[in-house]
């Protein structure tokens, strides 16, 4: 067999059981062609993506702007180092900048690249900025966030599968209860050190978990009130998933330190990138951080082009007319269902809870039975499934899916 024989699903299935880390937990399903908010299984089955890896592929699968970008790119010039300039960079960097309104942006590849990059900025901002005594700066987290995956982030996560038998874990973090800004304002006042307060708007991983209004405009007051950087993480919020370009934006938040990953570049090619103003980035000097690719000249053609997409085909607000809808819909059916508890969200950001046991299978078995009815979601935690469509979805296609949604869930009805 070579990497080129067309294979079943069983055999694509059994190669990676084989031979690839057991570090995830697929759905049995092997695609192998996707378009639009469509993905094709290798026996040709379609199916409506209802994850777009993770809210990566905000653009939809294959977009051909985001697609001849990168052909373009790719035939041209593909990747020097940092070592020398490259004509691409400076492009994205001046297009990024002025797209989100920051003086300056660090590019990386990765959701949790971007996030260690963010920590260190903050760190070094503490000790250069702020004035706070060297190993002591403090950086307050959320319970139940997810932040990626390295030795660091994992540090401060609760997810003791992600931790456990990882230690020793890095120090100087204190992990608070997400949506409650007594506890903020109180952390701050026992913890001169604190440097920063790293946040996600929307917590996507731990289950769609959106907190209350004001939280965010709250709780950016109040870093401000104690010189703390407010970090927003929107790896998995950002580029117009929530109905907005940013799920701050729903507040008019404008973050210390702005970090994107994912669908910067809809999907295409690992692009992550951190933003501040020159006040807080220039700490970052050469040598202290960096990436043989990140901000390489196809991330910088790719992730201009995937932003260019998501401006004119204005799919902030798409995201936001069709969340409305799928909402309105679900809960209609919620009223008189046993299995669902609640249907929450923002833009096309959405979860709905199943009302059974926290570690029972039923939101395994629903995402198994969407899938033979044309539908591929996955359940975040325990009894969650999170639907989170590419934007350029039309109404009839959510309609559509709707339909498939409450037809599927319909048969677990007690
Ligand atoms: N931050 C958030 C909020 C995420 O949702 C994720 C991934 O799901 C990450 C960071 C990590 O991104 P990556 O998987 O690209 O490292």
């Amino acid at each position: 067999m070579t990497a080129l024989d067309q294979l079943t699903s069983q055999q694509a299935i059994d190669l990676e059981n084989k031979y690839g880390a057991h570090n995830y937990h697929p759905l049995p399903v092997v695609l192998s062609r996707g378009e639009g908010v469509y993905v094709w299984d290798v026996e040709g089955q379609r199916y409506y993506d209802f994850l777009s890896a993770y809210s990566a592929v905000n653009q939809g699968h294959c977009h051909p702007t985001i697609v001849n970008a990168m052909i373009k790119q790719v035939q041209t010039l593909t990747l020097t180092s940092r070592a020398f300039y490259n004509d691409m960079l400076g492009q994205f960097e001046a297009y990024v900048t002025n797209y989100f309104g920051y003086d300056k942006v660090l590019p990386m590849n990765t959701g949790a690249e971007a996030v260690e990059t963010a920590l260190k900025i903050c760190r070094k901002w503490a000790y250069e900025v702020k004035g706070i005594e060297e190993q002591q700066a403090e950086i307050i987290v959320c319970e139940n966030n997810f932040h990626g995956r390295t030795t660091t982030i994992i540090s401060f996560s609760n997810d003791p599968v992600a931790r456990k038998n990882f230690g020793p874990y890095t120090k100087g973090f204190l992990k608070i209860e997400y949506d409650n800004l007594q506890v903020l304002e109180d952390t701050f006042e026992k913890h001169p050190n604190v440097a920063g307060f790293l946040v996600e708007p929307i917590q996507g991983e731990a289950g769609v978990y959106v907190p209350s209004e004001g939280y965010l405009a709250k709780a950016k007051a109040l870093c401000d009130k104690y010189n703390v950087l407010f970090m927003a993480d929107e790896v998995q919020t950002g580029i117009g998933r929530t109905g907005k370009l940013l799920a701050v934006d729903h507040e008019n938040v404008k973050p210390d330190i702005l970090i994107l990953g994912k669908a910067l570049s809809g999907g295409a090619y690992p692009v992550s990138a951190v933003l501040a103003e020159n006040a807080i980035m220039n700490v970052i000097q050469p040598g202290n951080h960096g990436s043989t690719f990140g901000g390489n000249p196809v991330a910088a053609a790719v992730a201009i082009a995937a932003l260019e997409v998501v401006k004119d085909e204005k799919l902030a607000d798409n995201a936001e007319k069709l969340g409305q809808l799928f909402r309105k819909e679900l809960n209609v059916y919620i009223q008189k269902s046993n299995i669902i508890k609640l249907v929450r969200g923002k833009g096309l950001l959405n979860a709905i809870v199943i009302n059974d046991e926290e570690d029972s299978d039923t939101a395994w078995n629903i995402c198994l039975a969407l899938r033979d009815n044309g539908l591929l979601a996955k359940p975040t935690h325990g009894n969650i499934i999170r639907f989170a469509p590419p934007l350029v979805m039309t109404e009839e296609q959510l309609l559509d899916c709707v339909s498939i949604i409450i037809t599927t869930v319909k048969t677990f009805e007690k």
